[in-house]
Parts: C-alpha cells; sequence; structure tokens
C-alpha cells in the first residue's frame, strides 16, 4: 500500500483510521512526514539531508550524527501514552461536532486515568493557534461578556468536595458579514472591562482600519486614535436591544456558553478557560469549511514551539 501523504490526507472514517494506524511504526511515519513533509532537516545543525535511521523511532542527521525523534521538541514530548492513543484522541477530539470533555475522553479510549486525558487535550488546544494567523478585518464587533465556572473537578461523583463558581469576564470580537451571517471570532478572558484590557485584546485581534463596533463604555475611547473605525452604539435607553444591536456578540457569547456547560459541564478552572476558548474558536472558524481538523492539530503539535504547563 502506497503510504498517504501526511498533513494532506488523513483517515475518513474509523476503518481507515484502524488500517492506517495499525502500529506505533504507523504513526511514527505519519509524524514524520507530517513534521517533515519537505524532507528531514536537522533540529540542531540544520543540515538538509536524507536521515539514517538508528532505530525504531531515532533518525540521526548525516551531518552532525545527532540523533532525534519525530516527538523531541513538540507537544508529545516525553510523552508515555502511545503515539496510536494520541493520534486516536485527535480523531475523537475532531469528529466530535462539540468536542469531548476530559472524562469522555478517558472513557472512550480507555485511559488509565482522568489526568491523562486532560493533559492530552489541553496540549491539543495549544496546537489549535496559529501564532501567525490573520487578524480579523471588516466589520468587527466588540464586547465583553461574563462566563460562569465551576471548580469542581468534572467526575461528578467527588463526594464532599465542596464546588464554588466563579464568574469570569470574556472579551468577544465577531465579523460580521454583509448583507448576514458572521465571520471569524476571536475570545479572550480579562481581568475587567478597563481599557488596560480590552485595548490591548482589540489591537492583537483586529486589523488596523477595520470597523469596530462597541457600546458606549468609555474603555473603547481610543480605538479612533489608534486607526480604527470605531462605532459607539450607545445602549442606554435605546429602543433597540443589545441582542439586535450586537447580534454577532450576542450570538457567540450564548454558543461559548452552551458549549462550557454542555460538553465540559461547566468544569473549566478559570486559569485554563484561554485554552478552552482557543478550542472554542479553532472550531467556530472553522465550522464552514471542509478541511481535515485533525491533520491541523497534529502538525500544530509538531511544529508549534512548545512552552505548555505541565
Ligand atoms: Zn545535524
Amino acid at each position: 500500500m502506497l503510504a498517504p501523504q501526511a498533513g494532506k490526507e488523513y483517515p475518513c472514517n474509523w476503518n481507515e483510521f484502524l488500517d492506517w494506524f495499525a502500529t506505533e511504526e504507523a504513526c511514527v511515519a505519519y509524524l514524520e512526514r507530517l513534521r517533515w513533509a519537505a524532507g528531514f532537516v536537522c533540529p540542531r545543525c540544520g543540515n538538509a539531508a536524507e536521515a539514517y535511521r538508528a532505530s525504531r523511532t531515532r533518525l540521526m542527521c548525516r551531518a552532525c550524527q545527532h540523533q532525534c525523534t519525530v516527538t523531541a521538541g513538540t507537544l508529545f514530548e516525553k510523552t508515555r501514552t502511545p503515539l496510536r492513543v494520541w493520534l486516536a484522541a485527535a480523531w475523537y477530539l475532531t469528529n466530535q461536532k462539540q468536542g469531548v470533555s476530559a472524562l469522555g475522553l478517558q472513557r472512550v479510549l480507555g485511559l488509565g486515568s482522568y489526568q491523562t486525558a486532560w493533559t492530552m487535550l489541553h496540549r491539543f488546544r495549544r496546537a489549535m493557534v496559529r501564532p501567525d494567523r490573520e487578524r480579523l478585518k471588516g466589520q468587527v464587533e466588540v464586547d465583553e461578556t461574563y462566563l460562569a465556572l465551576t471548580d469542581r473537578q468534572e467526575p461528578l461523583s467527588a463526594v464532599g468536595r465542596k464546588s464554588s463558581t466563579a464568574k469570569v469576564l470574556v472579551v468577544i470580537a465577531v465579523e460580521t458579514l454583509q448583507p448576514t451571517g458572521f465571520g471569524r471570532i476571536r475570545l479572550r478572558r480579562i481581568a475587567n472591562d478597563s481599557a488596560a484590557c480590552v485595548i490591548p485584546f482589540v489591537q492583537e485581534a483586529i486589523e488596523p482600519g477595520a470597523q469596530v463596533r462597541t457600546d458606549g463604555s468609555a474603555a473603547y475611547r481610543s480605538l479612533g486614535e489608534l486607526g480604527y473605525d470605531h462605532q459607539r452604539t450607545v445602549m442606554l435607553g435605546s429602543e433597540v436591544p443589545a441582542h439586535a444591536s450586537m447580534a454577532g456578540v450576542h450570538r457567540v457569547a450564548s454558543l461559548v456558553k452552551r458549549w462550557i456547560l454542555g460538553t465540559h459541564h461547566g468544569s473549566v478552572q478559570p486559569e485554563h478557560l484561554d485554552a478552552y476558548l482557543d478550542e472554542f474558536v479553532f472550531r467556530f472558524n472553522r465550522r464552514t469549511s471542509g478541511s481535515r481538523p485533525a491533520s491541523t492539530i497534529l502538525s500544530g503539535a509538531l511544529t508549534r514551539p512548545i512552552c505548555y504547563p505541565s
């Protein structure tokens, strides 16, 4: 059988998945092709030439004799979980329309611990954001909303533990399309609704020159000076209800709330919320594309600089 082209091709269904990734060797080979799609490049000396295979998983640079594995320096580094399980997790994560909770993943893959499942999902979330992604443009609505999170561990049977609920403020940016519809989104947890929190978000999320619609909050007052076409809608006493004048933000806020409560049972620690928001944005922004997000995530996991909490 001719090897599938990693990155461009990905199993279409679960039977194909089982065929393609039948062994740990097949998974290593797939990830090697994904990571070095244009040919092996030594991570130490930069020499681009086909490597020697030093062992089942180790490759050796012909120039400097440096040995490495496909997972070294990636999100898969030092994992004790078989790559086959990682690939199955990526499959499940991306084939469930609403994603999966750590408890759900633990059950479906038969993982020994909740923590293993949680860590896998968390690392994949880190792989979902492209550092060079384009900022939003055109017409963009921006507003804040509160999310209710609980510190309860997900297995609901945890007896005798008190859980507390935290309200966390999130700022939302949504591209609105003409005549109707929404484009891409960005979300971020913020400490409060001051200019010091919302302005850096707008600058990182939205291209200057875009038309930015906000409510009357003074926090956004400097957007005009910063190169945005700032449209303020003062809600106070307005005849138009908020969900009509900021339809995009309102819609995304209700979807993200439903996702946190539904898929994740509201159980997200506030300090990890940004990673969950990254996953929501990833799903939302690909909702209409026919691409195979699992290979996008895997390739992200292999090529993005690692910077993850243990
Ligand atoms: Zn080398």
